[in-house]
């Protein structure tokens, strides 16, 4: 088995694969977490996801996620199951809220109504005048390059998988992965976890997957001390990421870190793989952290980060063998959720792959919808 890409997808995958005893090389041509999981956030929600496919496919992970934790350790992970909180600025946004929040309970998603007096027992620093909000407990977070490392680290205690680094994959065909580094690899399967690169992996086999890059900054605070209990953000969030303009979308997300800093994002646009720091979208990240916690006006920016979220026109990941070539399998395309969706992305394709029933049905996520739309 041959599973391209070393980000947060390609090392669950390698992961599940080799606790089934399968052989596996993980072929990267940069290094761990390079990618796309080295430049973003570690949220694992259910909260900003509407009844269906993704939601299913993250109500698993999540519960793997807790599994890995007691596993690995929390700390290996920087796993804190600390819940979520989105907050309504009015009364329309937040009968919204309550009202999404229903269909989520009904589809397996605790869900609890705060009202505007009770915010503050949640989150001392919120800004006052907040029409009210719903608490999550499910939602956690982790380090999405320790996770990843760790994840690849007891992949390879079994003995059973080789990480090729500073390996680029130069071609695919049934049974042969070309490399520019070690040659051919024969195998019997590849899995293509390229993330944001997925669609140019599916490309050398002659496949068509349009993955695209959906640009996303950053912001990290100077070390505070605790002053953001829970990952908190606004109503409006949810409407950003189901968004699928090009055009810049932003509403903050806050969330504090084990080692102190405030992590602020995350805006979305498609802008190709342009990597200039965009200042506007700074600002405007900064202003609306502020907005919900005032006291944040006052601290300094350390640093800003940016990366390249691999979007799919549907905001549905595709996870499944290639719909003509049924050696292929595709693990990508998971947008701002591929952290998140790990796990629970590797037991589907170690299930496809084990021929055993998948734990949920994956029609969602096949990789040829997309080849119908077409035609
Ligand atoms: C700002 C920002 C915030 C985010 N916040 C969150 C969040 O809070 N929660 C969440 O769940 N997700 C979040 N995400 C999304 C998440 O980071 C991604 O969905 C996830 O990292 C994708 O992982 P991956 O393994 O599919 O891709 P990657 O990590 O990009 O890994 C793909 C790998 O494939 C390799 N590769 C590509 N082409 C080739 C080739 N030809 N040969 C060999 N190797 C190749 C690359 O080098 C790369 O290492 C965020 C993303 C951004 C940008």
């Amino acid at each position: 088995m041959v599973v391209i890409g070393a980000g947060m997808i390609g090392a669950a995958c390698a992961d599940a694969l080799a606790t089934r005893g399968m052989r596996v090389a993980v072929v990267d041509r940069g290094p761990v977490v390079g990618g796309t999981t080295g430049a973003g956030e570690g949220n694992l929600l259910v909260s900003d996801k509407a009844p269906g496919p993704e939601l299913e496919l993250a109500v698993e992970s999540l519960r793997l996620w807790g599994e890995l934790a007691g596993e690995l350790g929390a700390r290996a992970l920087e796993y804190e199951p600390k819940g979520g909180l989105v907050v309504a600025r009015d009364q329309r946004a937040f009968a919204e809220l309550r009202a999404s929040a229903e269909l989520q309970r009904a589809a397996g998603v605790t869900a609890v109504d705060v009202p505007a007096d009770g915010l503050r027992e949640w989150e001392p620093h919120l800004a006052p005048g907040l029409a009210g909000g719903v608490h999550y407990p499910q939602d956690a977070q982790v380090q999405p390059a320790l996770a990843a490392a760790a994840l690849l680290r007891r992949a390879r205690a079994t003995g059973r998988v080789d990480l090729l680094t500073a390996t680029a994959v130069t071609g695919l065909a049934k049974g042969r992965v070309e490399t520019d580094a070690h040659g051919t690899l024969h195998c019997g399967a590849v899995v293509n976890a390229a993330g944001t690169w997925g669609g140019e992996v599916a490309a050398l086999a002659g496949a068509t997957l349009p993955v695209l890059p959906r640009r996303g900054f950053v912001l990290v605070t100077e070390p505070l001390p605790p002053l953001v209990r829970h990952k908190v953000y606004a109503a409006d969030y949810v409407a950003d990421v189901a968004s699928g303009s090009a055009d810049l979308q932003s509403s903050a997300v806050v969330e504090g870190t084990a080692a102190g800093p405030v992590l602020i994002g995350a805006s979305r646009e498609r802008v190709g793989f342009d990597r200039s720091l965009s200042a506007p979208v700074l600002a405007r990240l900064a202003a609306q952290a502020a907005e919900l916690f005032p006291v944040l006006r006052d601290v300094r920016v350390l640093r800003a980060y940016r990366g390249f979220r691999p979007y799919l026109p549907d905001h549905l990941p595709a996870i499944g063998p290639d719909p003509d070539r049924p050696w292929l399998l595709h693990a990508c395309g998971h947008e701002g959720a591929g952290i998140g969706l790990a796990p629970a992305t590797a037991r589907l394709i170690a299930q496809l792959l084990d021929g055993e029933k998948p734990f949920m049905d994956p029609a969602a996520f096949g990789p040829g919808r997309f080849e119908k739309e077409e035609s």
